[in-house]
C-alpha cells in the first residue's frame, strides 16, 4: 500500500490513520494487541509504526511491522529515524521493510533517544531527514512521507526556515506530510498556508493528538514544542489528577471538536497519535461518524 494511492483513491472522504509504538514490556504488549483488536473495528486505511532511533529498540520496530502486517492484515507504514544509522544500516533496514511488502516508508530525521545511555549518533548518520529521503530516493521504489511542524520544530532557525527545509524534502522525495500535533487549529490552517505559498504542493495530514492523561499532555508539549492553550490548561485544572475517566473523556470531547473542525475544513486525512491506546481514538471516531463527516 502506497499512502499516495491510498490519498488519491479516497478523494470523498478523508483517510484515517493510527500510529503505533512497540510494547517495552511484556504487559503493555498484551495492552497493544487488546488495543489493536478494538481499534481494528474502526477500520483504519492503514496503521504506522515509529522506530526507535536507539538500537535496542529498533527489533521491537521491525516485529510490530511484521505483526500489524501479517497477523492483524493491516495496510502498514514503516517508519526510519536515521540518527543512530550509518549507510550500510540504512540498506539493511530498508531491504528488511522491503521483504516484509512494506511500500510506503516515513522518513525522519529522529531524535537521540533518552535515558539510552548505549547510543552513539553514528559520525556518517544522514544530518538531516531530506539527505536520508534522497539517499532513499535513489536506490528505493517506496512510496515516502515526512513530517512537518505547524509550530515550528524546536530545533528551527526560523519558521520560516523550516518550511523552506520542508520544501527540501518534497524536492528530495517526500509525496505526503504528517503534522506534528497541536491543540490550536489555527496553526495548522495558517501553516499549510504557508507551506503552499512556499510552493509545497504534497498533502499535509493534520497529527492528532487526544489527551490521555495531564502528565502525558504537560511533558509531551515540552519535547514537541507544542502550545497548550488556556482552553485545554484551565479545563484540565477543573478536574482532580486523579479522575483518570474525566480527563479521558476531557481528551476525547476537546479532539472531538478538533477533528470536526478540521474535516469542516476540508483535510485529507486524520492522524492519530494513538500512544497505543484505543478507548479514546474509538470513541472520537464513533461520534465524527454519526454525525455524517466520515
Ligand atoms: C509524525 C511524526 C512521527 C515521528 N516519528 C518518530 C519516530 O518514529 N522516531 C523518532 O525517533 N522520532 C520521530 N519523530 C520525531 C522527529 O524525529 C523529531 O521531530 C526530529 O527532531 C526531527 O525530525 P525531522 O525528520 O523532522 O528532521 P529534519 O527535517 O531533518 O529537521 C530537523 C531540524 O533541522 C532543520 N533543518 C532541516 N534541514 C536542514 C538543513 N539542510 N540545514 C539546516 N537545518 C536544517 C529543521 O528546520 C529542523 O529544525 C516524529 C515526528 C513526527 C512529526
Amino acid at each position: 500500500m502506497r499512502v499516495t494511492d491510498l490519498l488519491k483513491e479516497k478523494k470523498e472522504r478523508p483517510v484515517i490513520s493510527f500510529e503505533f509504538s512497540r510494547a517495552k514490556t511484556e504487559k503493555a504488549a498484551l495492552n497493544l494487541d487488546k488495543a489493536l483488536d478494538n481499534l481494528a473495528q474502526a477500520e483504519p486505511d492503514y496503521v504506522s509504526v515509529t522506530f526507535g532511533a536507539g538500537g535496542s529498540t529498533r527489533e521491537g520496530s521491525f516485529q510490530l511491522v511484521e505483526k500489524l502486517k501479517n497477523e492483524k492484515k493491516f495496510n502498514v507504514v514503516a517508519y526510519i529515524a536515521g540518527v543512530g544509522l550509518k549507510p550500510d544500516d540504512l540498506t539493511s533496514v530498508l531491504d528488511r521493510f522491503k521483504n516484509l511488502g512494506i511500500e510506503t516508508i516515513f522518513v525522519i530525521r529522529g531524535d537521540e533517544p533518552m535515558g539510552d545511555a548505549e547510543f552513539k549518533p553514528h559520525p556518517d548518520a544522514k544530518k538531516y531527514a531530506s539527505e536520508l529521503l534522497a539517499f532513499i530516493r535513489e536506490k528505493y521504489d517506496f512510496c515516502l512521507g515526512a513530517a512537518g511542524y505547524p509550530e515550528g520544530h524546536l530545533e528551527a532557525e526560523s519558521k520560516e526556515k523550516d518550511i523552506e527545509y520542508l520544501k527540501l524534502k518534497q524536492e528530495t522525495g517526500a509525496e505526503y506530510i504528517v503534522a506534528q500535533y497541536f491543540y490550536n487549529n489555527q496553526f495548522f490552517y495558517d501553516y499549510v498556508d504557508r507551506c503552499r505559498a512556499a510552493g509545497i504542493t504534497v498533502p499535509i495530514i493534520p497529527g492528532i493528538m487526544p489527551i490521555y492523561t495531564v502528565k502525558m499532555t504537560e511533558a509531551l508539549a515540552k519535547v514537541c514544542g507544542t502550545m497548550i492553550p488556556d482552553e485545554v490548561s484551565q479545563g484540565l485544572a477543573k478536574i482532580a489528577l486523579d479522575d483518570k475517566e474525566a480527563i479521558l473523556q476531557f481528551g476525547i470531547d476537546f479532539a472531538t471538536r478538533q477533528c470536526r473542525d478540521l474535516l469542516k475544513h476540508g483535510v485529507q486525512g486524520l492522524h492519530f497519535y494513538t500512544m497505543n491506546r484505543a478507548k479514546s481514538v474509538i470513541s472520537i471516531l464513533n461520534t465524527l461518524k454519526s454525525e455524517g463527516l466520515l
